[in-house]
């Protein structure tokens, strides 16, 4: 009874790891989510925003304040000049910003690169937008893709390139080098580069995000997509955005007016707290999350796992080869059931960002948005492993 359309769609492997952790109380390293709180000044000012007037309908597209306060941020962090009339959609997080992006843009028949491992929503939005994925592999340990390989993807149907810096699930930073290599393409046979940067705040070791709408010729050609969830600790708030020129801009809001008319208001209106933060909080939020990386990343490595060490977001990618004989499991899937059931730490397995399944059957992902006694318990349990 249920349409073609959504046939080939699966339960997101990441929400379904959270769904059997819940089953076996397990510590859930799986959805990336923070198990602490957000700023205190942010909860305050979504407490004002429901005392206020904040309760109907906002403009479709972003209330004036939060399109402002996006606008002065960008040209705070990356000298971008953006025009909150006509550069800036707000949408239901960034996921709906992507898939408001992509039906915006696309035509049934086009073909979108995208790299793989990838966030594991692209896939099902560009066959929602009737286009095709062409997959390009980020190779490990450093995830770096053959530009040859990205040149040989692009055909007479390529429309756009999609990826994600900091990425998830792997951690990879794209490089002012790669980033030019992928403006070149897009460039040379007018591609658009759709890039999800909604870990932009979270990059480690003197790391630098750099938005690739930043290089010569490219603010025309991006759309640029972030939201508050994770630079604010606030994954369930579902607010995000797209920044475009503004023909583009039409586009998403004319999609983003039919999917979900517009983001909550009272929240839109908090978000405009976050976003004026000082220097100091971004600082600290780096600064944290190093040292929840590292902490994990040190507990992982104890337990025996080879682990690829995140110059971003909030992800450690592992491979688990050498164990799936020695626990009699034949894939990811299987080790990622036996590490909830039997060690008690959910996990999310490897093949989930992966189309080319192969390229993830003995990977494991975990997350690190967690305190600190939440990861040395996980810590603890994996220890298990060590034989
Ligand atoms: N971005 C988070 C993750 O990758 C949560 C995603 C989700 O709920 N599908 O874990």
């Amino acid at each position: 009874m249920i349409s073609k359309r959504v046939q080939g769609f699966t339960e997101s492997v990441i929400r379904e790891m959270t769904r059997i952790n819940n089953q076996h109380q397990g510590i859930n390293l799986a959805q990336g989510m923070p198990n602490f709180s957000p700023p205190k000044e942010l909860l305050d000012a979504a407490h004002s925003a429901i005392d206020g007037d904040f309760h109907q309908y906002a403009i479709t597209w972003g209330t004036p304040r939060l399109r402002r306060a996006i606008a002065d941020k960008y040209r705070k962090f990356y000298g971008m000049e953006i025009d909150p009339e006509r550069n800036v959609t707000v949408c239901c997080g960034s996921t709906e910003t992507m898939l408001a992006t992509l039906l915006a843009l696309l035509n049934p028949g086009d073909e979108v690169i995208i790299f793989e491992p990838f966030y594991e929503n692209y896939g099902p939005g560009c066959i929602i937008a009737g286009a095709e994925p062409v997959w390009v592999p980020l190779e490990p340990p450093s995830f770096t893709f053959d530009p040859d390989r990205l040149r040989k993807a692009v055909s007479p149907r390529t429309r756009a390139i999609v990826f994600n810096s900091p990425n998830n699930p792997s951690g990879k930073v794209f490089s002012r080098a790669e980033l030019q290599q992928i403006a070149d393409l897009c460039l040379t046979h007018n591609l658009l580069a759709i890039t999800d940067e909604i870990y932009e705040h979270i990059v480690y070791d003197g790391e630098e995000h750099i938005p690739i709408a930043t290089l010569p010729g490219m603010a025309e050609r991006t759309i640029t997509i972030s939201g508050i969830s994770k630079s604010y600790s606030v994954t369930g708030w579902r607010i995000g955005y797209a920044i475009a020129n503004p023909e583009l801009s039409v586009g998403i809001r004319r999609a983003h007016d039919f999917i979900t008319v517009g983001a909550p208001h009272p929240l839109q209106e908090a978000a405009v707290t976050a976003l004026n933060f000082p220097d100091a909080y971004y600082v600290y939020l780096r600064e944290s999350y190093q040292a929840r990386r590292d902490l994990l990343f040190g507990k992982v490595e104890e337990a025996g796992f080879r682990a690829f060490k995140p110059a971003g977001a909030y992800y450690i990618l592992t491979d688990v080869a050498h164990w799936l004989p020695e626990y009699g499991c034949a894939n990811d899937h299987e080790f990622a059931m036996f590490l909830v059931k039997d060690i008690g730490v959910a996990t999310v397995p490897g093949s989930s960002f992966y189309s080319t399944k192969e390229l993830g059957r003995t990977k494991i992902r975990f997350c690190f948005p967690k305190t600190d006694d939440m990861l040395i318990e996980a810590g603890r349990r994996l220890q298990k492993l060590r034989r």
